[in-house]
C-alpha cells in the first residue's frame, strides 16, 4: 500500500511535539480557534491527518495574530502571493533553514562560480535563501539579481568569460536567458549546474540549455514562502519528483491534495497541515534513494470557465508552444463583469521566426470545442498574437499561463 505520509511512524512520531505546539499558537488566533476545537492533542500521524487543513488565506490570518520573531536571530518578512492572489507576509529567521538543506542537499561546492539570477528585493525570498545556500558551500558567488532584456547580451558575455560553472533562477526568468543566448549563439560551455525554484521545470528549457550549456544539469527544490524548502532533487530524479527535507513532513489527502507540517523547531510560520494547492502523490524515485519521494502534480487550477464552458488552459498553451517558432505562449482573458468578453494567446516568437498567426487561430478554432462553441458568434474575440514580452510578475519573474484581465 502507499503511504501517504512522507516519514514512517517511527520516525515522525516523536517529532510531533512540534506540531502540537504549532497547533497550540494556532488555538490562539480568535478567527481560527473554533476549527481546532474537537482536535485536543497531535499525538499520532492519525490525529495529525484528522486536523483541518490551512490554506494561504488562513496563514495570512494567523501571522498577522502571532506576530512571529526568531528566538536567536534577526526576523525577516517576505511576500509571498503576487502571481495569482493578493500578496501575503511569511516569516523567517536569518540563514532561511538553509543550514538544514545543505546537510542534505548540496549541488554547489568550493569550486563552482555560482550566478544568483533570481530577483533580490520586493520582498521576495528565492534571492536571499539562494546566496545562504551558496554562501554554505563556499563557492563564488555573482549576484546578479533580475536583468531587462536588452541586458542578456552583455551579461552573458561577461558569464561565459568569467566561466561560470552554475546559475540559479525561476524557470520562466531561465528561459529568457536561455532563449536569449541560443539564439544570438552564445555558448556557455562551463555551465555544468542550473537550480530552479519557484514554478515547475519547462521542457523548452531543457531544450536551450542542451543547445547552450551540454554539460549542464538541472537541480530542484521545492517550496513555498509559507513552508520554505520542503524537498530537492538531483539530475538523477524526474523534474517533478522532490525528496523530502526530514524536517518537513508531507501528506497526501483522500483527494491527493499535499499537504505540509513543519517538524523545525524553529520555524516561525505555523505550518500544520498547510496546503499550497499542488496535488502530488508519495512514491519511489527511479534515482535510486530509498526514502519516499513526491512527485508534484501540479495546480489543480488548469480547468478555466470560458462563457460556461470548461476550458483546458495547460493542453492549449502546450499545443501552442509546439508551433513552430514560438517560444512560448500565454493567455489572456479578458472579462467584463465576470463574463470572458475576450480571449487572446500571446506568443513569445524566437529571433527571426514569423509564425502564421491567422493559420494558427483557425487551426485552434476548429480544434478546440470550447472556443469554437463559446465564440461561436463572435470569432473575432479570439485573437492569436505576437508580442514582445508575456506579462508576467515584476517581483518574481513568474510567467503565468493565464492571465485574467477585468475590464470595466
Ligand atoms: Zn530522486
Amino acid at each position: 500500500m502507499t503511504p501517504s505520509f512522507s516519514l514512517p511512524p517511527e520516525a515522525a512520531t516523536p517529532r510531533l511535539h512540534v506540531a502540537r505546539r504549532t497547533l497550540d499558537r494556532l488555538r490562539t488566533v480568535p478567527a481560527l480557534a473554533a476549527r481546532y476545537a474537537d482536535h485536543a492533542d497531535v499525538r499520532t500521524l492519525g490525529q495529525l491527518a484528522a486536523l483541518p487543513t490551512l490554506v494561504k488565506d488562513d496563514l495570512n490570518t494567523a501571522l498577522a495574530h502571532l506576530e512571529p520573531a526568531a528566538e536567536h536571530s534577526a526576523t525577516w518578512l517576505f511576500q509571498s502571493g503576487g502571481s495569482t492572489g493578493a500578496p501575503k507576509v511569511g516569516y523567517a529567521p536569518t540563514g532561511f533553514y538553509m543550514a538544514g538543506v545543505h546537510a542534505h542537499w548540496q549541488p554547489l561546492d568550493r569550486a563552482d562560480v555560482f550566478v544568483n539570477a533570481w530577483g533580490a528585493g520586493r520582498m521576495w525570498g528565492a534571492h536571499f535563501l539562494a546566496a545562504a545556500l551558496a554562501d554554505l558551500s563556499g563557492c563564488r558567488i555573482i549576484a546578479l539579481g533580475s536583468v531587462a532584456k536588452a541586458e542578456y547580451g552583455d551579461w552573458l558575455a561577461f558569464l561565459a568569460a568569467r566561466r561560470v560553472t552554475a546559475i540559479g533562477g525561476t524557470p520562466s526568468v531561465l528561459r529568457l536567458w536561455f532563449a536569449h543566448a541560443r539564439a544570438t549563439g552564445i555558448q556557455l560551455p562551463t555551465l555544468r549546474k542550473v537550480l530552479w525554484l519557484g514554478e515547475a521545470w519547462q521542457a523548452q528549457l531543457a531544450d536551450d540549455l542542451a543547445a547552450v550549456a551540454p554539460q549542464a544539469r538541472r537541480w530542484g527544490m521545492f517550496g513555498s514562502t509559507e513552508t520554505w524548502v520542503v524537498g530537492t532533487n538531483t539530475p538523477d530524479c524526474p523534474a517533478d519528483t522532490f525528496h523530502p527535507l526530514p524536517d518537513q513532513l508531507v501528506h497526501v489527502g483522500p483527494d491527493g491534495l499535499l499537504d505540509f507540517t513543519t517538524l523545525n523547531p524553529e520555524m516561525l510560520n505555523p505550518v500544520l497541515r498547510y496546503r499550497t494547492g499542488d496535488a502530488g502523490e508519495l512514491t519511489t524515485c527511479p534515482c535510486g534513494r530509498p526514502d519516499p519521494a513526491m512527485r508534484v502534480h501540479g495546480r489543480r487550477d488548469s480547468v478555466v470557465q470560458v462563457r460556461g464552458l470548461g476550458l483546458d488552459v495547460d493542453e492549449l498553451i502546450a499545443r501552442v508552444e509546439r508551433e513552430p517558432g514560438v517560444a512560448r505562449a500565454q493567455l489572456v482573458i479578458t472579462q467584463q463583469g465576470g463574463r470572458a468578453g475576450g480571449l487572446d494567446i500571446l506568443l513569445l516568437t524566437v529571433p527571426g521566426a514569423a509564425p502564421d498567426t491567422e493559420r494558427l487561430r483557425k487551426e485552434l478554432l476548429a480544434a478546440t470545442f470550447t472556443l469554437s462553441t463559446a465564440f461561436q458568434h463572435d470569432p473575432g474575440s479570439f485573437r492569436v498574437r505576437p508580442v514582445d514580452e508575456l506579462i508576467s510578475n515584476g517581483r518574481t519573474g513568474k510567467t503565468a499561463a493565464l492571465v485574467v484581465r477585468e475590464e470595466s
